[in-house]
Formats: C-alpha cells, sequence, structure tokens
C-alpha cells in the first residue's frame, strides 16, 4: 500500500526508483514487518553479518600485527567473543522470531538491553563492555547496510539515496548517473547536504523524519522535490501521474536551457553578473563557463573536507589552479576554509561545543591558527597568476577581522614580489555579510575590502534566529522576512555609497522568484549554482529595472512573509507563463 510522507522541498524536480540506504547508526535504522515464511531468511543474514565482520576484524588484527604489541592486538578478541557468543546470537534470533522484526531492529534491540546490564555493573572493565557492544553492533549494522546498498546500485541501476543526512563526503561516493533522487530525515532547505543537492540538480526532500524507519532498501519511492513529498510503495495511479510529470518536466527544463547562451539583462538592458558557486574540484569538470561570468563562491572546505589530512601549500596551488582554468579565464572568488558549525575537519581536532553555529567557525578559527590562513592565501596568490583571483572571509563579525587579514594579505603581496614569485597583484579581497552585526559597520570595513558578498543562508538563520539544519524549525526560516529584505536593502545601499560591488552569494541568488527583488534592491552581481543560472536568467530578462524597483519597494513595505511570499510568487509566475505559452524569454531579444 502507498504511504504518502511530508518532507521539505529541497531540491526541484520529480524521481521515481527504489530507494537505498545509504549509511546508518544504531539509533537511525530502517524497519520493517518480516512475514512468518521470511523469518528463516532474515536469521540467515545474521550469520552472513556475523562472517564478514568476523573477517574484517582479523583483517584488522592482521594489519596492525607489526605497528602494536600481541597483547593490543588482542583487544579485537572481545569483540570477536561477543559476535560469536551462542547467547547473543541466540537473543538476536528470538527476537526476530517472537516479533517478526527484521534484522537491524532485532540487532538494535538486543544490544540495547545488554548495554544497560553491562553499564550498571560495579566493575568498570566490564562497564567497558558496553562499548565494544555498541562498536559490534555499528559494525553489522555497517555489513548488512553496504550488502543492501551494492545489491541495489550493481549494474548501473538507479536509485534514490536515503540516509539520516546528507553529507558533503557522500557526494564523492554517489554514482552520479544513477542517482535519481535524495531523501534525509535530518536538515533544512539551506543544510549544506541541501545545497549540494541542488548543484548536483539531483531533486531531493529532507526532513522527513519517517522515511528511514518505515521502508527498507529497494522499496519503489516518488520524491518530489517541488513539493517536498515521498511516497512509498506508489499505486498505480499515483506512478502514472508522476511519470507525466517527470516528462513535463524535462521538457520544460529544455526550454529553459535554451535561455542560458542569452545576454543576463533585464529587459531595458541592465546587465547583472551571474556567476557559479563551486563547491568542490569536481565540480569544475561539467562547470558550462559560457553561460556565466566567472566562479562568484568557490567553497575550499569542500575539498579540504573530501582529505585525511591538512592539503600542503603546493597541493592548495594545485587545485586553485584547478579552478582557474575551469574558469576558462573568468575571475574566481575563493572563499577561504569556512569549517566548524555543521562543517566539521575530521582530522582537524575541533572541541564540542554546545552551540556551535555560534562558535569556533570560519574566520575565527583561521584567525586563530594564522598558518592555515596564511598558506592558503598564499597558494590562492600564487595560483591567482593564471588570471583573476579574488579572496572572500567567510563569518566576518568585526573591522578588526578584516584589518586582519588584510596585513596578512598585503604582507603575503610583499613576499611574493620580493622573491619574484608568479603571483595575482590585483588580487581582490571580498567580505562575507552573514554576522548580522557588519551591517550596520559596513561603512567601517568597506574601505578595508574591495567588494562584499552577502551570505544570506547564514544572515537569515542569524537574523531570525533560526537553524537552517533543524527541519522542526524549518517553516520559520524564510528569507522573504521583510525584515530580510530591510537589511539586505541596507547593505546594497552601504555599498553603492562606499562604490563597491555587492554580490549575494547564499541560496537565495539562485532561486528564480527572488531575481526582481534582488535587483530591485540592488544588486548587480548573483552567484548560484549553475543548475539555477538559466532559470534566473529568464526571469531577469523578463523584468525591467523600473519593474524590478517597484516590486523590491512593495515588498519592502508589506507586512507578513506571506504578503511578500505571495505578491513576488504571482509576479514572477505570470512571467514564466508567458513564456512557457509563447517561447520569449522577454522583450530584450538580445
Ligand atoms: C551563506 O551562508 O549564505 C553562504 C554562502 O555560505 P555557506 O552556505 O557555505 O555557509
Ligand atoms: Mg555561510
Amino acid at each position: 500500500m502507498s504511504r504518502k510522507l511530508k518532507g521539505i522541498a529541497a531540491a526541484p524536480g520529480v524521481a521515481i526508483a527504489p530507494l537505498v540506504h545509504f549509511h546508518g547508526t544504531l539509533d537511525y535504522i530502517p524497519t520493517w514487518k518480516v512475514a512468518p515464511e521470511d523469518v528463516d531468511k532474515e536469521k540467515g543474514r545474521l550469520t552472513e553479518a556475523v562472517a564478514e565482520v568476523t573477517r574484517s576484524l582479523h583483517d584488522l588484527q592482521n594489519q596492525l600485527a607489526g605497528e602494536l604489541t600481541a597483547h593490543e592486538v588482542r583487544i579485537w578478541d572481545a569483540q570477536l567473543a561477543i559476535l560469536h557468543d551462542p547467547t547473543f546470537r541466540q537473543d538476536v534470533a528470538r527476537e526476530i522470531d517472537l516479533h517478526g522484526v527484521n534484522l537491524e531492529v532485532a540487532l538494535q534491540r538486543v544490544i540495547a538491553r545488554y548495554e544497560e546490564v553491562f553499564e550498571r555493573m560495579p566493575d568498570p572493565a566490564m562497564r567497558e563492555r558496553a562499548a565494544d557492544l555498541r562498536d559490534i553492533g555499528r559494525q553489522l549494522v555497517g555489513a548488512l547496510m553496504a550488502r543492501d546498498r551494492t545489491r541495489y546500485t550493481a549494474n548501473g541501476r538507479d536509485y534514490v539515496f536515503a540516509a539520516d543526512e546528507f553529507l558533503p563526503s557522500d557526494a564523492g561516493i554517489l554514482d552520479r548517473e544513477h542517482i535519481r533522487g535524495i531523501v534525509t530525515a535530518h536538515g533544512g532547505k539551506y543544510s549544506h547536504g541541501a545545497i549540494l543537492a541542488r548543484s548536483l540538480g539531483i531533486p531531493a526532500v529532507v526532513g522527513v523524519e519517517d522515511v528511514l524507519v518505515r521502508a527498507g532498501s529497494g522499496t519503489t519511492v516518488v520524491v518530489d522535490g517541488n513539493t517536498g513529498t515521498v511516497i512509498l510503495d506508489p499505486n498505480a495511479d499515483e506512478l502514472a501521474q508522476y511519470q507525466l510529470r517527470l516528462r513535463e518536466q524535462r521538457g520544460i527544463d529544455q526550454r529553459i536551457a535554451e535561455v542560458r547562451f542569452q545576454p543576463a539583462v533585464t529587459t531595458d538592458g541592465v546587465a547583472v553578473r551571474l556567476h557559479a558557486n563551486v563547491e568542490g574540484v569536481r565540480d569544475l569538470d561539467s562547470l558550462e563557463t559560457e553561460p556565466i561570468e566567472g566562479i562568484g563562491l568557490f567553497r575550499t572546505e569542500f575539498a579540504f573536507m573530501e582529505r585525511r589530512q591538512f592539503p600542503t601549500e603546493e597541493e592548495q596551488v594545485a587545485m586553485y589552479r584547478r579552478a582557474m582554468q575551469g574558469a576558462g579565464g573568468k575571475p574566481v572568488t575563493f572563499r577561504t576554509l569556512d569549517v566548524g558549525g555543521d562543517k566539521p575537519l575530521r582530522y582537524l581536532r575541533m572541541p564540542e561545543e554546545r552551540n556551535p553555529v555560534l562558535g569556533w567557525r570560519g574566520i575565527r578559527l583561521c584567525l586563530d591558527w594564522p598558518d592555515i590562513l596564511f598558506t592558503q592565501m598564499r597558494a590562492i596568490l600564487r595560483a591567482g597568476a593564471l588570471g583573476h583571483a579574488r579572496i572572500l572571509l567567510p563569518m566576518i563579525t568585526s573591522r578588526s577581522e578584516v584589518q586582519r587579514c588584510r596585513d596578512v594579505l598585503d604582507q603575503l603581496v610583499r613576499d611574493l614580489r620580493d622573491n619574484a614569485e608568479e603571483h595575482d597583484p590585483q588580487i581582490e579581497l571580498g567580505v562575507m555579510v552573514e554576522v548580522p552585526v557588519v551591517v550596520p559597520v559596513l561603512p567601517e570595513i568597506l574601505p578595508l575590502c574591495d567588494f562584499v558578498s552577502v551570505g544570506t543562508n547564514d544572515l537569515v538563520q542569524y537574523l531570525l534566529a533560526v537553524d537552517r539544519d533543524n527541519q522542526r524549525v524549518a517553516k520559520m526560516y524564510d528569507p522573504f522576512h521583510p525584515g530580510v529584505l530591510r537589511v539586505l536593502q541596507q547593505i546594497a545601499d552601504h555599498c553603492a555609497r562606499a562604490g563597491k560591488p555587492a554580490a549575494v552569494c547564499g541560496e537565495i541568488a539562485g532561486d528564480h522568484v527572488f531575481t526582481p527583488v534582488l535587483v530591485g534592491l540592488g544588486f548587480r552581481e548573483l552567484s548560484m549554482a549553475p543548475v539555477f543560472v538559466p532559470r534566473v536568467k529568464l526571469t531577469l530578462r523578463s523584468f525591467s529595472l523600473g519593474e524590478c524597483r517597484s516590486l523590491a519597494a512593495q515588498a519592502l513595505a508589506a507586512d507578513s512573509t506571506t504578503a511578500v511570499r505571495k505578491l513576488v510568487q504571482d509576479r514572477v509566475r505570470v512571467r514564466w507563463d508567458r513564456f512557457l505559452a509563447s517561447g520569449d524569454a522577454g522583450g530584450t531579444g538580445r
């Protein structure tokens, strides 16, 4: 029977394919009912998983035999003993027999019961066994999920990725040709997983808490990234309806794509520079440079996150040169390392923080460990010799932070010049506006930098005090809040007065519904995932500057988020309908 679940629409489009669970923990595992006739088969899965984990523990012991003492290598014997304990295996089998649950659930329940017992034991050594038990549970569940994953994704089959979260590191393991959609239990529309899904052009629904516990791998699923709907086991009517939508969507996408090589101008010829957001070196291979004017945001931390250790200066130079080449001679804006918050670096020992989003992240971390900033800026300067590079500072809170970065940059330029090393002497320094308090002090900050880029993903989170990763408050995270628009207006005004260019590089820059508002507020540079360039261009080409200004003025004066959203959506929809009906992308004809 089909089951409809509701989540947050995170990346547009529709997908129909079998769901495959990618990673799970003992807290988060797929759950399904096992029919009486399948109980023996389910118990058989335990034998297979035990054999697999035993093999990998023995491999580990052999690998470490040369590095650790014989005593230390025997640490894993305790885990092997649990794995082969007949009582443990009987208890798991009994759980399946009695309750008709799948093996993963049986393991979860039995391990939770054992853990409770161990943790109550007076002997600390016995209490430690609880950790071994948990670890064994994790390995067994991991082995089971890995088996399913291979089974359902082998031989080039299409699939929908399912997990508790879509992590930046997942982008590296996905088979881009066959992944059709993404469904996650956690996250919001502006979390980094959602941003990645959009930039990869994969329909995604996030924050569907029930999805993992209601469907095993292999279940057919419909992912509607336009409405945030997920249908498990769709019936024949639903399948037919979504297959039709899929075909319609492809037709519309084709029409929109035709616009991508046309100039990004309003109907009265005002140019807006459209730039690309790039999440990692991998994105460069598929980057089409003709429709854009450069890379407006290269999130360097993603390339750092995919590695096992800090890249050296030379490795960074190679990475940034690839970006410069990928941009085909157009400017590249390198954001300095923005780790922390929801983007941890596994090789950087970060303290546990109560509020990581308000904690040690972005430029704060780099200024505390200036070696990181120093090496990165030097590498960007050197790679910049291939063309034109810009450096963008994340999470700036005060003028003094910008001053310190400016001093480092000026010193590096002097050193490179004195040593006659190749570099970009014209490099520009930019500041991200994402911490609200920067807005009123922009007049003091602007003389120190060359441009500003507004990171609305964080700015909105901090202005509204709404966590961008938390699906429970996702409804409150709305950039159309009139207060947010007024702050954006202040930023654009400060920059115009100082004669410094102002860009927007948060996700709203790629949301075509926002385009006329941002242009009306005064922004002339928008940086977005490349997939959104055609939509934004199309919208831009159907409004005059006067219409954008008047729409922005009405939005600024509106008294609620709902009113702003409706006003802007209606206005944009009329233009899109006209385009789709006639094929005319606005009146410029350029
Ligand atoms: C932003 O905050 O808007 C931004 C562009 O940076 P990130 O999404 O990587 O935090
Ligand atoms: Mg940010």
